[in-house]
């Protein structure tokens, strides 16, 4: 590769990195936005069973118990899927402990678990069979040339 060409590609990756960091900024916000949500249903929950309470009839509450739980975890959902989308933009991935790893990583450096190597990610860049790269002789070489 030439020395442009190099240039070239490292001055796209940098464009890269700085678009994806954006992105990650754009979705963290968005997942602490969520997270705000879920409080203040938190809130509400808290006040309607108060309420209920107050009036010695705490069933009054439920409905708004179940309203708002369903939204909690809907919000949750969502907040999973975004720090999702935030590994797969870091060549990142989750453990089962919890800890947050590079994509290649082997063995979590915390808890000692083993990651069963992703197929996708194994059959990557590893090995191509460069057979088109010597074409075979043409039939056609007999065509007088000179
Ligand atoms: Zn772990």
């Amino acid at each position: 590769m030439g020395f442009f060409d190099k240039l070239k590609e490292g001055a796209s990756k940098a464009a890269d990195k700085a678009k994806d960091s954006v992105e990650v900024v754009r979705l963290n916000s968005q997942i602490s936005a969520k997270r705000k949500d879920i409080e203040k249903h938190y809130i509400q929950i808290g006040e309607a069973v108060f309420q209920a309470n107050l009036s010695h009839d705490l069933s009054a509450a439920e409905p708004a118990i179940t309203t708002f739980s369903e939204q909690i975890v809907a919000l949750q959902q969502e907040i999973d899927e975004l720090e999702e989308k935030i590994m797969e933009i870091k060549d990142e991935k989750d453990c089962v402990c919890g800890k947050v790893v590079p994509i290649d990583t082997k063995f979590c450096p915390s808890c000692g678990h083993k990651f069963e190597e992703a197929p996708a990610a194994a059959a990557e860049g590893t090995e191509e069979p460069e057979a088109e790269a010597v074409a075979p002789a043409s039939s056609s070489s007999e065509s007088p040339q000179q």
